[in-house]
């Protein structure tokens, strides 16, 4: 196999395994909230309250982003990095199926999303780790890799993320399916290009060489050689053929590890359910996470470890950023769903909770390529911003957009309706696209580059686990945010929501502004990494 060219062709194989991946994400999290509110039968026979389902949809977030860090550990000590991903992939095919069975009793609906949960948990954190596998240290072809793989992330989540809404509504495909299917059809969509996704990586994997073998294989004498060239990080230094087939001892481990996960599905589906446990869970796994990071800078040099520390401070600050960000799969689609007006298009109308679920997503496939070329062109006349300061600066532009959300009270389509212009929310979008922009693809990259050889799949899971905080404050950030509103009119739910984008946005700004002022004393800790 081969690693060169301005981007690897690996790199494709993982991009559209990703792309697929995150269609089926992306398409069950866009309808999630709505879904609830609307669809949902519960025990009691009704649906959920807004700011229940604003609770309930944080905590299936939460979940997704911490089984990520568990993900990558499974896979760091035993299963590897690609049946990590596998088996991410099939529980994620049981999830979407289950739904597309019967999505509407609350039952059934917690077991499937508890099946996609897991799923993602396993395969999310380790397809970004086998790209940074790609490349060697230093290589200068990594933050490009990343930016086209974020592209990648985002073409899926656009497909999805408006695809399912609309055929769930019943506004995609009307002639084809029956009313009373759509939301069937809708998960059920999702199972199929998750199937889709693996059949992808099947083809890839035949590629990658020793990158992402179970780490019992990679002791096996037929791999020996490439322990010190592993899926740890770096791609190996004489690229050769490998037995794919090692036999090893300890091959009953992995299989502990599926009978653990599927045990594991009813304790999920307990927790999801009941956000208190939510909760429980959200306070442990964070510390523990920590004490363990803190046992392992214990075992690396001091050198080692300010790279580690530094790490952290972009993890912490990824956390408030993911808090504000996240409120597009919760507030914002409540907010879109009522208080926006659909645009009609030529003979097209935009549904603005399909808007919500894609706006962003068109935003980055056209603007992260651009992103980078300013970066580059940046570079060549040394002006380039430092990793701390782009974080920094992200969170300025999320301060902008959120101002903007903040705005749309002033752009009533007639006035005193409560209904706020599409036009101008779609302008917030733009705008914290670019804040996503300077934090995301470049969070992946410098975690690839803060982290010692053995603890890449550890500390992007740390990275993924941010998020899974951020969603959890998400939720009960935009849960505050619909308290008690059901009742209110259209006009009052207006100034309400946008009140609360304009204090995120104050955050934002403070947030950014001390970013910036500490960043000399992080780049001290990052050393030789930029
Ligand atoms: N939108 C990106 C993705 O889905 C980043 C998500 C995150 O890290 N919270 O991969």
């Amino acid at each position: 196999q081969d690693f060169k060219g301005k981007y690897p062709k690996q790199l494709w194989g993982l991009f559209f395994s990703e792309m697929w991946e995150r269609f089926c994400f992306y398409g069950m999290r866009g309808v999630l909230t709505y879904f609830m509110v609307t669809h949902l039968i519960l025990e009691n026979g009704g649906h959920m309250s807004d700011s229940q389902a604003n609770l309930q949809y944080g905590a299936t977030q939460a979940f997704v982003y911490a089984f990520t860090f568990i993900g990558g550990l499974f896979a760091d000590k035993i299963l590897g990095f690609r049946k990590s991903l596998f088996w991410g992939g099939i529980l994620m095919i049981v999830g979407s199926a289950i739904l597309a069975f019967d999505p509407f009793p609350e039952s059934n609906f917690f077991l499937g999303i508890s099946f996609t949960v897991i799923g993602t948990g396993f395969f999310k954190p380790n397809i970004s780790t086998m790209v940074g596998a790609l490349y060697k240290k230093g290589d200068a072809r990594r933050d490009a890799g990343f930016s086209m793989f974020y592209s990648g992330i985002n073409i899926g989540a656009l497909l999805g993320g408006y695809a399912c809404i609309a055929i769930g509504k019943g506004q995609l495909f009307t002639s084809f399916i029956p009313a009373e299917y759509t939301w069937n059809v809708a998960f059920g969509l999702a199972g199929i290009v998750m199937t889709i996704s693996l059949v992808t990586f099947i083809f890839t994997q035949k590629t990658l060489g020793p990158i992402g073998l179970s780490p019992f294989k990679r002791e096996d004498n037929t791999v020996k050689k490439f322990t010190e060239a592993d899926s740890f990080g770096t791609a190996p230094a004489e690229p050769t053929k490998v037995a794919l087939t090692v036999k090893s001892g300890k091959a009953w481990y992995e299989y502990a590890v599926y009978a653990l996960t599927l045990v594991l599905i009813p304790v999920i589906m307990a927790m999801v359910a009941k956000t208190e446990y939510t909760d429980y869970f959200m306070y442990t796994i964070g510390p523990l996470t920590l004490v363990y990071l803190v046992y392992e800078m214990s075992r690396h040099t001091w050198e080692e470890s300010k790279k580690l520390i530094a790490a952290l401070v972009f993890i912490v600050f990824s956390i408030i950023f993911w808090a504000f960000f996240e409120q597009s799969g919760g507030s914002l689609s409540l907010f879109a769903a009522k208080n926006l007006n659909n645009v009609v298009a030529g003979t097209l109308t935009l549904d603005p909770n399909g808007v919500n679920n894609a706006a962003n997503s068109v935003f980055v496939i056209i603007f992260a390529p651009i992103v980078g070329l300013v970066w580059v062109a940046m570079a060549k006349k040394k002006i380039e911003p430092n990793t701390v300061v782009k974080f920094g600066l992200g969170f300025l532009f999320l301060a902008g957009g959120f101002y903007t959300f903040y705005a749309t009270r002033f752009f009533e389509v007639i006035a005193g309706s409560g209904i706020a212009s599409l036009d101008v929310f779609v302008v917030a979008y733009f705008i914290i696209t670019f804040g996503e922009l300077c934090l995301s693809p470049i969070g992946l990259s410098i975690m690839t580059k803060l982290s010692p050889q053995k603890l890449q799949g550890v500390m992007m899971g740390m990275w993924f686990l941010a998020s899974a905080y951020g969603q959890y404050v998400a939720g009960i950030l935009g849960a505050g945010l619909s308290e008690g509103g059901e009742n209110d009119s259209l006009q009052q739910k207006l100034i309400t929501y946008t009140d609360g984008y304009q204090q995120l946005a104050l955050y934002a700004v403070i947030a950014g502004v001390v970013l910036i002022a500490i960043s000399p004393l992080v780049r001290k800790l990052m050393q030789d990494v930029k």
